[in-house]
C-alpha cells in the first residue's frame, strides 16, 4: 500500500492533530492543578510528590483526554497527575515545607532521593538479575534476559515517554538519577547474543517508551534484527497510542514508521505491537483509530495491556468496554497486570480477590475474541503469576493461581494453590496452601532435623 496517498486521504483528523509535540513538566503543575479546581495546600501537596516522582503531559493528553469539568476524579486526570496522598503523609510534609521555604535545589534533591529509596526503585531485581553475560564479558547494559524465549532490550534513547503514568513501575528511570537507570545504546552486542542464543525468538523494545525515539533512530536499532534468521517477532511495548497517536498519523517521521513496520512484516517476521491502554477513554479520539488503522495497515499486530489501578480501572465494566472496543478496532487484548510492588503501590494496589473478580466480572460478557487476554498476572521474580480463581479444596478457602512466564521453563502452566487472603496484594503475601511447605519456583525448606540428634549427645 502507499502511505502517503493513505496519509492524504486520512478522515476528519482534528485540528490539533497536526500541532508538533508540546509536555508540560513540573513547572506547569500549579497553573494545571488550580485548573482542576485545588485549593492552594492540595496543590502544594502535588508539587510535593512531584519532586520525588515523575510528572510529564503533553497536549494532546491535556486538550483531548482529561475531561477537566470532571477533575481532580476524572481518570485519565488520574492517570497522569500525581494525588496529593499518593506517599506517606510524612514525607509530603517534609517536602511541602522545604518547597515552602524555598529550599535549595540540592536539600529538596537529597530528601527526594531518601524517600525514593523507601519505594523499592527496581522490582524484581531489574537492576541485578537479568542480565546476561557473552562468553564472560562484562554484562550487557540495558538488556534482560529472564524467560528463554524472550530478550527485552531498553534503547539508550528510548528512556522516556509521551507522558507519564502515576503509577508506573520504571518510575525510578525518569527522574534524573543516573544510577536508577538502565538502558543501552548497544544494538550490536544484541545480535551477537541474538545469533549465540537462537533459542530467543521474540526481542521486545521497551524503555521508556521506545517510540519516543524519531524513525531515524528507532531503525537503527530494528534493521539489524531482520538479519537474524532465529527472531521470529519485534514487539515494541509502548503507550503512544495512547498519549500521542499523531506518532503515527501527522508526526513528520509517521510515514516512515509505518514503512519500517512494513519491512519488518516483509521479513517474515511478527511486528508486535504492544499498546498500553489503561482506560476506555483512550481509545476514543478519531486520531487513534485512525492510528490504529495504519499500523494495522502495515501488517502489524496490535495487543493491548495494562495494570489495573486503582481509582483508574477498578471497574469490571471498564475493562469491559476497553476489550470491547480493541476487538472492534481490530486490537487483540493480551494482560491484565496487577500492579508492581514499587513506587505508590499502596495507593493504588488492587487485592489479588477483589482484581480476580473485576477480571470475572468483564471477562465472562466478552465474546471469545476478546479472551485472548490473560490476568490478573503479577509480573514477579520467579515469572508471571496469574490468578485463575478462588475455590474451596477440602475445605479449605484457596487462590488457583500459574505461571504464564518462568524463569524455569518447566514451571510454565503448572496450576498450585496459595491460602485465600481477602488482603493480599502481592506475590509475597501469599502463603502455600492444602498443606504444601512452598511454591514451586522455591526451593523445598531444610528438613527439620531436631528429631535426627541423639538426644544423649545433645
Ligand atoms: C512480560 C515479560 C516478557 C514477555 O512475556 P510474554 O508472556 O511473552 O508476553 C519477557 N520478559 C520479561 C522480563 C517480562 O516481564
Amino acid at each position: 500500500m502507499s502511505l502517503t496517498h493513505d496519509a492524504a486521504s486520512a478522515p476528519s483528523t482534528p485540528p490539533s492533530a497536526g500541532r508538533r509535540f508540546r509536555a508540560y513538566t513540573s513547572k506547569h503543575l500549579d497553573e494545571l492543578t488550580a485548573r482542576a479546581g485545588l485549593g492552594t495546600d492540595e496543590r502544594l501537596a502535588v508539587r510535593a510528590v512531584a519532586t520525588v516522582l515523575p510528572f510529564r503531559v503533553n497536549s494532546y493528553v491535556i486538550d483531548e483526554l482529561i475531561d477537566w469539568d470532571s477533575a481532580p476524579d476524572d481518570p485519565m486526570y488520574r492517570l497522569v497527575f500525581p494525588q496529593p496522598d499518593m506517599l506517606p503523609e510524612a514525607d509530603v510534609s517534609r517536602i511541602a515545607d522545604l518547597l515552602r521555604q524555598d529550599a535549595p535545589r540540592q536539600e529538596l534533591n537529597r530528601v527526594a532521593n531518601e524517600i525514593r529509596a523507601k519505594l523499592n526503585p527496581h522490582p524484581a531485581g531489574q537492576m541485578d538479575l537479568n542480565v546476561p553475560k557473552i562468553g564472560g564479558q562484562d554484562p550487557l547494559e540495558g538488556m534482560q534476559h529472564k524467560y528463554d524465549e524472550t530478550v527485552l532490550f531498553f534503547p539508550k534513547q528510548g528512556q522516556t515517554c509521551h507522558a507519564y503514568c502515576t503509577y508506573c513501575f520504571r518510575w525510578a528511570q525518569f527522574v534524573g538519577e543516573p544510577d536508577l537507570k538502565f538502558a543501552s545504546g548497544e544494538v550490536d552486542h544484541l545480535v551477537r547474543y541474538l545469533k549465540d542464543n537462537p533459542q530467543v525468538t521474540s526481542v521486545l523494545f521497551t524503555g521508556g517508551d521506545p517510540m519516543i525515539m524519531g524513525e531515524g533512530v528507532i531503525s537503527r536499532y530494528v534493521e539489524p534484527l531482520l538479519e537474524v534468521e532465529t527472531l521470529e517477532s519485534i514487539r515494541i511495548g509502548t503507550k503512544a497510542l495512547g498519549y500521542w497517536p499523531q506518532r503515527f498519523v501527522t508526526d513528520p517521521d509517521a510515514d516512515d514508521t509505518l514503512r519500517l513496520f512494513e519491512r519488518v512484516v516483509e521479513s517474515g517476521k511478527n511486528l508486535a505491537f504492544m499498546a498500553h491502554f489503561s482506560h476506555p477513554a483512550e481509545l476514543e479520539s478519531d486520531l487513534v483509530a485512525e492510528a490504529v488503522r495504519r499500523i494495522r495497515g502495515t501488517g502489524a499486530v496490535i495487543r493491548t495491556q495494562a495494570p489495573l489501578i486503582r481509582t483508574i480501572n477498578d471497574e469490571s465494566a471498564v475493562w469491559e468496554r476497553m476489550w470491547r472496543t480493541q476487538v472492534r478496532m481490530g486490537m487483540v487484548p493480551y494482560y491484565m497486570f496487577v500492579e508492581r510492588d514499587t513506587g505508590p503501590q499502596d495507593y493504588f494496589a488492587v487485592p489479588l480477590a477483589r482484581a480476580y473478580e473485576i477480571f470475572q466480572g468483564a471477562y465472562k460478557n466478552v465474546s471469545g475474541l476478546a479472551r485472548t487476554v490473560r490476568g490478573p498476572s503479577m509480573s514477579a521474580t520467579p515469572g508471571k503469576v496469574c490468578v485463575d480463581g478462588i475455590t474451596e479444596i477440602a475445605g479449605e478457602k484457596v487462590f488457583m493461581l500459574h505461571l504464564v512466564q518462568a524463569r524455569d521453563a518447566d514451571l510454565v502452566g503448572k496450576p498450585f494453590f496459595a491460602k485465600y487472603d481477602e488482603k493480599a496484594a502481592w506475590l509475597f503475601d501469599l502463603e502455600p496452601a492444602l498443606g504444601a511447605t512452598h511454591f514451586p519456583y522455591e526451593s523445598a525448606p531444610p528438613a527439620d532435623v531436631s528429631s535426627l540428634v541423639d538426644p544423649a549427645r545433645a
